[in-house]
Formats: structure tokens, C-alpha cells, sequence
């Protein structure tokens, strides 16, 4: 059933910042690497980036603060985007691996990848570093993409709403996904996985105390290894653009871009508190970006 996808309203500043003069409004198309990075993350640490979607922004959301910007193919399917034999040329130049963790993330939803088991095995094949998967954990429902999930050390599953309105609005999903299928997903994955699991919640707006307490219940029954509260600290790109995937870093970016705006610390420390005291399991939260 098609599910109406309401138009989310963030506090939105458009500008375009550059490196340089002149001001360009577009950028020039990057070169596609499948493996991108070292890139500095509050929640991983130095991270080396896989990329297994490719060229084409693809995901089964288009979430109002994605910070790829516009995802260009709205999808459910698996499919190979990029061979795994690519990834693994790429991944060789890496060697001898000085970073604290490899993430499969890049231009888009990971599990879309039908050789995502295949990459996380070579992964851990050519490197004795952890192998974490980012996912928006739609496809937790599909037994195949679980086991393949199972493989990795850590996976990070999103869930930025407890509720569907605030889903339709901050995840806009494609048509046909509910709220409620990713839960029971979710839920499916933890009883299976030994690895460590996180739960990754974007805040755009403040939650109601309803909303939390709803939260609470979820994630006291899940028992995640650690919740991981998130603001948007980093620009949303207008178009597509590749280099966001990696892009961590504060300042000017030579494509245009909206700024959102992020949570003050006065609101995500009482609710990481909250959360904390209710269920014991660790918070944590991007307060050194926000202070700086
Ligand atoms: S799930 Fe991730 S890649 Fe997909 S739209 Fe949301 S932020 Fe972007």
C-alpha cells in the first residue's frame, strides 16, 4: 500500500560556501572510488569508508537531513552496484590499515548491496580491523540480508522515529514501508546477531515526552549495546554529491548546501540522560561538535 510522503520542514539556510573564488554553484562530477576516507567520526573514531551502492545516490529513504543530498534512486531491491572484485582493488591502496574501525556506509542504504556478505567477508579477510555496517534497517526484515549483516563486528542500525508521523516526515520512506516492519526487523536482528549493536537516532526537532517514554519501552526490550543520539552537524548538499560521504569536517564546500539546524546541548543532554537512567544502556552524543 503507497504511503503519502509529506514534505519535512526543517530549519533550512541555504547558502553556497567555496574553497575559493569565484563562487561556482555546481560541482564537477568526482572520479568514483568504492573506498573513500580515513574519515574522523565522533562515534567510530578514524573510519575507512567502503561504499558498496556507487555512483548514483540509492536508498529506501530520503531523509530531510541526508547529508549525501539528493537521493537520486528511491529503492527497496538488492542489486549489485559495485563488484566486489572493484571494491577489493580499492581497498588494497589502504594497506597497512591506520584506522580504528572499516565501515561500510557511502552512497546510500549498504543492504541494498546483494554482495554486501561477500564485501564484509573480504573485508575481514584483507584487514584485522573491525568491520562496522551503518544501515537504515529496512531490510532487517529479509533473513538473508540479517545473516549477511551477522558477519560484520558492529552494526549501527537507524531509527530516527518511534512513531509514523514523525517517520513520513524526518525518513520519507518508499512507498509501502512501515514503521512497524523495521521494528519488528530490528528486533528480529537482535535476537540473532552476537555482534555489538547501536542504535543511531537523528534529532531534528525536540521529542515529546510520550515519544520518549515510547522510546524508552523500544529500546529497554532491545537492549542495544549503545544508543547513539545524533544532531545534523553537518551541512545537507542541494544535488548528489559524492563528496559528502566522506566530508566530516566543518567548513566551506564548493557545491551548495543547506544548513540545518542542530539540537542545543540543553535539549540532547537531558534526553540522553533520560534515556540512560530509564534503561542503563550507554548515550552517547556529538557534544564536543556542538561546543565548538
Ligand atoms: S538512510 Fe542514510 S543514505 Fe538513506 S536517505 Fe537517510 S541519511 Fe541518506
Amino acid at each position: 500500500m503507497a504511503q503519502s510522503i509529506t514534505q519535512y520542514q526543517p530549519k533550512l539556510k541555504s547558502s553556497t560556501h567555496t574553497l575559493s573564488t569565484p563562487t561556482p554553484t555546481t560541482s564537477t562530477p568526482t572520479p568514483f572510488t568504492s573506498v573513500y576516507g580515513p574519515v574522523s567520526s565522533w562515534r567510530f573514531g578514524q573510519s575507512l569508508g567502503i561504499d558498496p551502492i556507487g555512483h548514483h545516490s540509492t536508498c529506501s529513504f530520503r531523509c530531510a537531513y541526508c547529508q549525501l543530498g539528493k537521493i537520486e534512486q528511491v529503492q527497496t531491491t538488492r542489486q549489485v552496484f559495485v563488484s566486489t572484485r572493484h571494491i577489493e582493488q580499492d581497498l588494497q591502496t589502504f594497506a597497512p590499515w591506520d584506522v580504528d574501525v572499516v565501515t561500510l556506509s557511502g552512497s546510500g542504504e549498504p543492504t541494498l548491496a546483494l554482495n554486501l556478505g561477500e564485501i564484509i567477508t573480504l573485508a575481514k579477510t584483507v584487514t584485522a580491523k573491525p568491520i562496522a555496517v551503518l544501515t537504515n534497517g529496512t531490510l532487517l526484515h529479509d533473513a538473508t540480508v540479517r545473516a549477511e549483516l551477522a558477519i560484520a563486528h558492529e552494526v549501527a542500525v537507524k531509527l530516527d522515529a518511534i512513531g509514523p508521523v514523525r517517520f513520513q516526515r524526518v525518513n520519507r520512506p518508499a512507498p509501502g514501508m512501515t514503521l512497524e516492519q523495521i521494528l519488528q526487523g530490528i528486533q528480529q536482528f537482535r535476537q540473532e546477531y552476537t555482534g555489538r549493536l547501536a542504535i543511531q537516532t537523528m534529532l531534528l526537532s525536540p521529542w515529546s515526552v510520550a515519544e520518549q517514554d515510547t522510546y524508552i519501552t523500544f529500546v529497554q526490550h532491545l537492549q542495544p549495546d549503545e544508543i547513539q543520539l545524533n544532531t545534523p552537524t553537518r551541512p545537507k548538499p542541494v544535488q548528489h554529491e559524492m563528496d559528502a560521504r566522506g566530508n566530516h569536517a566543518a567548513g566551506d564546500r564548493p557545491y551548495t548546501v543547506h544548513h540545518l539546524k542542530p539540537l542545543s546541548e540543553s535539549v540532547l543532554q537531558p534526553m540522553s540522560d533520560r534515556i540512560h537512567r530509564a534503561t542503563g544502556i550507554p548515550v552517547r552524543h556529538p557534544k564536543q561538535l556542538l561546543t565548538q
